[in-house]
């Protein structure tokens, strides 16, 4: 197989060649001045991302290591936490909760639909006494291709106490969230998502009501402790050694990303979402998520009867060097992911579109050929 592949992954996702050139330089001394002054600028640019005016602390590791350090930092054991979930990652965060002692109540919805505003306020609002510390819910259910609507469910809670802690790791920068405006009191993201850069740093945003609650809690903690990390943030510094090189891919992604503009970022992001649906239906094809709480950030194709998901991408994979993701759990080999968030240009997805039907044609699916990849240049011509 000749030429790079095709890396549609909901995360990792493909690098831009000036964030590859930029994780390239020279490494410098990570307690120095130059870092400091990168530090500065990643920090201030993720807040922008996050909408927020409050704190944002950036910790070396995955996105799971941010859920972690919401839960350890935020939640004590014997809190009462709402944990809602559409999926995998929504039960990733509440086993996290449960882990280190939360009584977590879960609100499970079914795969592949939003979580219903209705429902969660309904919950809270039966909760006459405030005994609830706290809601987890996920942005962007990566696994299901979904995402919450924040702002209606963050409303229908009306004035209850609660935290609301949100993994918005595959949706920062994707789907539209509005820290402050909303009124979200911690939210999670991490580097290999739509910030264009490899894995290994997450990003933690907090405002003062979810410090407060930090300053009464009792789990255990010292690599997620946020003063800790607000100590050296102030001096410039982590507190650890931090993947100096990808601080690097950091700041070059947030300067891509201010000169495109977060909405014309959201809008790119909206465009791959419809390009990609239409023309997955026009193959013939059904879409797991409704058009309503589609993700822009990647879609969930559901693989026709008689042709499971995961041939489908090996065929992809072997034939074409195009990379999608599977199911997970109860949907693997149910459906397959096209990943569309960060770095991919409109031609990347005509050429899916044109795999996929070359490939449901070879593994015997009936369809016309070229209705999907005609429907992609139809809403190209029609809307760039
Ligand atoms: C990718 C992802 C995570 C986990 O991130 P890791 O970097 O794999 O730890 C958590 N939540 C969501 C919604 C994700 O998409």
């Amino acid at each position: 197989m000749t030429g790079e592949q095709y890396l549609l992954l909901p995360g990792p996702t493909p690098l831009p060649n000036r964030i590859i050139r930029a994780m390239g330089r020279p490494l410098i001394n990570h307690r120095g001045p130059e870092f400091k002054e990168i530090l500065q600028e990643v920090t201030a640019g993720v807040k922008e991302i996050y909408q927020t005016k409050h704190h944002v602390l950036i910790y070396p590791s995955s996105g799971t290591g941010g859920l972690e350090a919401a839960v350890v930092n935020f939640i004590s054991p014997g809190d009462k936490v709402l944990a809602v979930s559409i999926g995998v990652f929504g039960d990733r965060f509440a086993t996290i909760a449960r882990n280190f002692g939360a009584q977590v109540e879960k609100i499970d919805f079914p795969w592949g639909e939003a979580a219903d505003p209705e429902i969660i306020g309904e919950r809270l609002k039966r909760d006459v006494n405030g005994e609830i510390k706290a809601v987890l819910i996920t942005h962007n259910e990566t696994s299901t291709c979904v995402f919450n609507d924040l702002k209606a469910i963050k409303e229908a809670a009306k004035d209850h106490p609660a935290l609301f802690l949100v993994d918005a790791v595959s949706g920062l920068a994707a789907v539209d969230l509005r820290m402050d405006e909303w009124g979200i009191d911690v939210a999670v993201s991490g580097s290999q998502k739509a910030f264009m850069v490899p894995p290994g740093l997450s990003f933690l945003a907090f405002n003062d009501r979810a410090y407060a609650a930090y300053k009464r809690s009792k789990t255990p903690k010292f690599y997620w402790d946020i003063d800790l990390g607000l100590e050296y943030l102030e001096k410039g510094q982590n507190p650890v050694t931090p993947p100096i090189s990808i601080y690097y891919g950091m700041q070059e992604a947030l300067r891509m990303m201010k000169e495109e503009g977060l909405e014309n970022i959201l809008k790119r992001h909206k465009n791959y979402r419809d390009m990609v649906r239409k023309s997955i239906k026009a193959m013939g094809l059904k879409l797991l998520a409704r058009d309503e709480n589609a993700s822009t950030a990647g879609t969930a194709v559901v693989a026709p009867e008689g042709i499971g998901a995961n041939k489908i991408r090996q065929y992809m994979r072997e034939k074409f060097n195009i990379v999608l993701a599977g199911g997970q759990q109860n949907l693997n080999d149910v459906i397959f992911r096209i990943g569309h968030l960060g770095y991919v240009r409109e031609l990347d997805l005509l050429a899916v579109i044109a795999a996929l039907e070359i490939t449901l044609k070879e593994l015997g699916f009936a369809l016309n050929m070229g209705e999907g990849v005609k429907t992609a240049q139809e809403f190209i011509l029609n809307n760039y």
